[in-house]
């Protein structure tokens, strides 16, 4: 399969300059690779976005997509999962998406270590809504709801999820495409819940390339599989402080998965996996 076949005619309408672009260009060789390898049949694949500029990449590839509702793209995802565990389940979701209208989801997701992947458009804004902040702003962020400056600091959501148990964490930026690629056939291989948070400047509202191109550097001699050298290197950069912001796999973990676990202390119960089927069908 070539990465072409997974183009879609509906029109791209993203501002020129704006990283989604990468995140698409990035996602579909990585998906046809798979397809081509005989590793992840196309058809066997489920994307899924939320709300936000973000959302519409499910609109220009050519696969089985769910649209849900503003930060609700996980708990789908997790429904799919559950009731066909055949399917690569793949979450695009923005940062106001992800880190604020659907955190608890995200915390729960990475708790549960749910065998899904969610790449996270994180342009620090709400871009779709014309510039509000979002939960990684930076402190004196200036936008339409913080015409003085935004007081607060931003989260780090890398250290959320490590702390939340997620057990594959990885940060992207949309000017490095090979690493994205590199990044999210990782992600989608791994068994358990992956957790990619893509530095996705948007060009029209906060447009970032000149300080990230400054400051990123990819991740070298770091071993993903040690715990203590992951946290620090999650640690160096807390979205908000001037610094060097690393970019590649911070962590990687083999675990039971939500699935392996919701299997064994279900056990008891007969045909557990049609009885699931049997409950999601109403909802669809
Ligand atoms: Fe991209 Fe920002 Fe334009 Fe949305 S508003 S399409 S995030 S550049």
């Amino acid at each position: 399969m070539n990465p072409k076949d997974l183009a879609t005619t509906t029109p791209i309408t993203w501002c020129p300059g704006c990283g989604n672009f990468a995140i698409l260009n990035a996602i579909k060789p990585v998906l046809a690779e798979l397809d081509e390898e005989g590793i992840v049949a196309i058809e066997n694949v489920v994307l899924v976005s939320g709300i936000g500029c973000h959302a519409k990449i499910v609109d220009y590839v050519n696969a089985n997509s769910f649209y849900t509702i503003h930060g609700r793209t996980i708990p789908v995802a997790t429904g799919i999962k559950l009731a066909n565990p055949d399917l690569t389940v793949i979450c695009f979701s923005g940062d106001g998406d992800a880190y604020a209208e659907g955190l608890d989801h995200l915390i729960f997701a990475a708790k549960r270590n749910v065998d899904i992947t969610t790449i996270i458009h994180d342009n620090r804004v709400y871009g779709l809504t014309t510039g509000q902040y979002t939960p990684t702003s930076p402190s004196g962020f200036v936008g339409r709801s913080t015409p003085k400056g935004l007081e607060v600091p931003p989260i780090n959501p890398l250290e959320i999820v490590f702390a939340s148990g997620g057990t594959f964490i990885a940060r992207g930026y949309s000017h490095g495409i090979d690493l994205l690629k590199d990044v999210f056939r990782e992600a989608i291989l791994h068994r358990g819940f992956s957790f990619v948070d893509v530095l996705q400047v948007c060009a029209t509202f906060f447009n970032l390339y000149e300080h990230y191109n400054e400051r990123v550097y990819t991740l070298e001699e770091h071993d993903p599989l040690d715990r203590a050298q992951a946290e620090k290197k999650m640690r160096e950069w807390d979205y908000n402080t001037d610094g060097q912001i690393p970019l590649g796999i911070f962590y990687r973990e083999e675990a039971p998965t939500y699935r392996d676990n919701f299997s064994k202390y279900n056990s008891k119960i007969p045909d557990l996996d049609g009885r699931i089927r049997e409950t999601l069908k109403g909802y669809i």
